[in-house]
């Protein structure tokens, strides 16, 4: 049985079962990286450039290790657009090369192109050439991949619920559901990208740290596409960036919702969008108060429980304190 390793990193987090169920019913067995872990870390430091960002350096940490698991194929598509007229920032479009120049020994790589920025044509094309790759007639590949979109819409609606994306992947592959964390007296808004925002070693463990201190948290996936959507398009120019107007489009939401108390965006070092994106939110805020975190290999996790700790206890006493003596927290 041929092995095809995947990285637990960046868009695995968004789409892990669905090329899990696809690669399985191709024959193939599917390897995962392990957990980001501080040697993930240093070795993706040690590999890529300077100039990359943070999780694009863990991605190469979580590549480097499933290359020393005798895997047959690497499986490392080019995503370039997962949704009509936006795009995946540009290191994701090249991260195929990106590894491949840096990296020499890398076994075979299915470098599939993901854009369907004008219709599905590519990728149906795509879909078919990796099934020949596996010896699949014409439209066995289709029928797997439109199963793994069944597996992933399973995953998705448990991130509906408040799980977060790791925690839903977890579920959908057998682990019994956690307890529920609580109980809370803050609700926050924490946004971010996925694969930062859910990977416990570059977000610090922000998710399990807010819950400890008492706050009950909404995710991006929690929200109706088409609320997040109707609020991006109030910006006076269309963010193409899929993942940044999401950001966007949720914080606004989040904003209007009278249950939120605050709002936390966490921000990877050295990322293009997130500069601008983080900015832009911070620009639209009113009436939430909202923080900034900027996470990357040298941030510390005391420090970060710190500017945590510090505003949740600004969110309390917000609270207490009379509606009138406050000043609002844009002047
Ligand atoms: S969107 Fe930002 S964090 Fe994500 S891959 Fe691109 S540069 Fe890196």
């Amino acid at each position: 049985m041929k092995k095809v390793g995947i990285a637990r990193a960046l868009f695995y987090y968004y789409y892990y079962p669905l090329w899990k169920t696809f690669f399985q019913e191709m024959g193939a067995e599917v390897l995962l990286s392990r957990e980001t872990n501080k040697l993930t870390i240093q070795n993706g430091i040690d590999l890529a450039v300077d100039e990359t960002c943070f999780p694009v350096k863990v991605y190469y940490g979580h590549v480097q290790e499933l290359c020393r698991q005798n895997i047959d194929y690497l499986f490392l598509p080019r995503v370039v657009s997962i949704e009509p007229r936006s795009y995946i920032c540009p290191k994701f479009m090249g991260l195929p090369d990106m590894i491949k120049a840096s990296m020499l020994d890398l076994p075979p790589v299915i470098d599939m192109v993901i854009d369907v920025s004008i219709n599905n044509k590519m990728l149906k094309r795509e879909i078919e050439r990796i099934g020949k790759i596996f010896g699949r007639r014409q439209g066995n590949a289709s029928a797997a991949y439109d199963h793994g979109l069944a597996e992933l819409e399973k995953c998705r609606a448990l991130s509906r619920q408040g799980f977060t994306l790791r925690e839903a992947v977890k579920i959908w592959e057998g682990d019994p559901l956690p307890p529920l964390p609580g109980p809370f007296d803050l609700n926050i808004g924490l946004l971010g990208h996925g694969y930062s925002l859910y990977d416990p070693v570059i977000s610090m463990n922000i998710v399990h740290t807010l819950r400890e201190m008492g706050c009950r948290l909404y995710f991006p996936e929690m929200l109706e596409m088409e609320d997040i959507e109707r609020e991006a398009a109030t910006l006076p120019k269309r963010v193409f960036w899929t993942l940044g107007r999401k950001m966007v489009g949720s914080s606004l939401q989040m904003e209007k919702d009278p249950r939120i108390d605050g709002i936390i965006y966490l921000a990877s070092f050295g990322c293009g969008p997130d500069s601008m994106i983080g900015e832009t939110i911070e620009r639209k805020m009113k009436d939430k108060v909202y923080m900034l975190l900027t996470v990357d290999e040298h941030t510390g996790e005391a420090g970060l429980h710190t500017r945590l700790e510090a505003f949740c206890d600004m969110l309390r006493r917000r609270r207490s304190i009379s509606h009138e003596s406050y000043l609002s927290s844009h002047g």
